[in-house]
């Protein structure tokens, strides 16, 4: 089925690189497919793997400039799944190892745009991601943040009786269930919310602010939210020069 449908890709034509990254089912290698530089993911355990085929099935149907494209999949001691491949990495490590000349908040608000235009792609298609969050963020050769990791998206209407293991720290307070890191559930349902980062532009956390709404109906959508970050990136590349 997999191979009729064109997304089983032929081994005999990939070249396996380097190890890049490791994942939490296995290692990520950089690697060259019918002259395309990719990322191969490999699964071997068969278990997991049927979870895994699951997030491609996912993938299979997106197709943005913000999101990690899929290639395909290899059935081959276990699973490999071949994206295209994000030479900059994820984006927490690029943000932690780059100097501010490099992340100015000039590349901060793109990089936001570039996540936020992700999410509204998927929010058209009524996905929900359940684990956005930098280090499932990559960022391509030439500095496009791209959304990762689908595998927690789930379509809306499925979504709310699932009780799969969630990010705490980043997950709306509604959505948290379970008494793990009760202290950080119990602070953010008090209304606790992280103060400004450095040299934040007040107008920047107000958005951050209404993100964090506790009545999920006061969030901006996706594309309300990207409507606001392309006026402040107006204001600031405008700014500039005066
Ligand atoms: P999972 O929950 O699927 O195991 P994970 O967050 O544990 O995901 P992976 O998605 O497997 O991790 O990726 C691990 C690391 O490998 C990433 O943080 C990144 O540095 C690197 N990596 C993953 N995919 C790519 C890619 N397409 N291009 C470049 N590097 C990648």
């Amino acid at each position: 089925e997999l191979s009729k449908s064109g997304w089983l890709l032929d081994i005999t034509k990939l070249k396996l690189g380097e190890n890049i990254g490791e994942g939490e089912f296995g290692a990520v290698y950089e690697g060259e497919y019918l002259g395309q530089q990719v990322a191969v993911k490999t699964i071997k355990c068969d278990v997991t793997a049927q979870a895994f085929l699951q997030e491609t099935t996912v993938m299979t149907k997106l197709q943005h400039k913000n999101l990690v494209r899929l290639l395909g999949v290899m059935l081959h001691k276990g699973l490999h799944i071949v994206t295209e491949l994000m030479t900059k990495g994820n984006l927490v490590n690029f943000l932690r190892t780059r100097g501010r000349s490099v992340v100015n908040s000039a590349q901060l608000l793109h990089f936001a745009l570039d996540v936020c235009e992700g999410m509204e792609y998927l929010e058209s298609k009524k996905l929900i991601h359940r684990d956005l969050a930098a280090r499932n963020v990559l960022v391509s050769d030439d500095s496009v943040a791209k959304v990762s990791d689908f595998g927690l998206t789930k379509v809306v209407s499925k979504a709310k009786s699932d009780n799969a293991k969630l990010p705490v720290k980043w997950t709306a307070p509604e959505a948290l269930k379970k008494e793990s890191l009760k202290e950080v559930k119990e602070m953010v349902v008090g209304g606790y919310r992280m103060e400004a980062p450095e040299d934040c532009p007040p107008a920047l956390y107000s958005l951050m602010r209404l993100c964090w709404e506790q009545e999920p109906r006061r969030r901006p959508a996706f594309n309300k939210l990207r409507e606001k970050l392309e006026r402040e990136a107006g204001k600031h590349s405008g700014g500039e020069g005066g």
